[in-house]
């Protein structure tokens, strides 16, 4: 009985730590910042009820070039570009 105890805890406990070591493995895995991964184009963030409250670590994110959703980490953002006379606000600051 002792034996059996002792086999279901060592294998439990590798199964767990197996769980445990690939988590923090595909964690690093994921790419960090708002580039998607397919074609390195910036891809936006979108709201997932479901991945927000499950992994509010990570970024949901859809990129509209290749049309890739995904995870991505939180980190730097890709500054944007804006050209001033398009802005709709240009007009309030003469
Ligand atoms: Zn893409």
């Amino acid at each position: 009985m002792r034996e059996l105890v002792l086999t279901i805890l060592i294998i439990g406990g590798f199964f767990v730590l197996r769980a445990i070591l690939a988590t923090i493995f595909f964690y690093y895995l994921i790419p960090e910042g708002d580039r998607c991964p397919n074609c390195d184009a910036v891809t936006l963030r979108v709201q997932s009820r479901g991945w927000n409250l499950l992994m509010p670590k990570f970024r949901t994110s859809w990129c509209y070039e290749c049309n890739w959703h995904g995870l991505l980490r939180h980190g730097p953002l890709t500054p944007t570009v804006r050209s001033v006379g398009a802005s709709k606000h240009s007009k309030f600051s003469s």
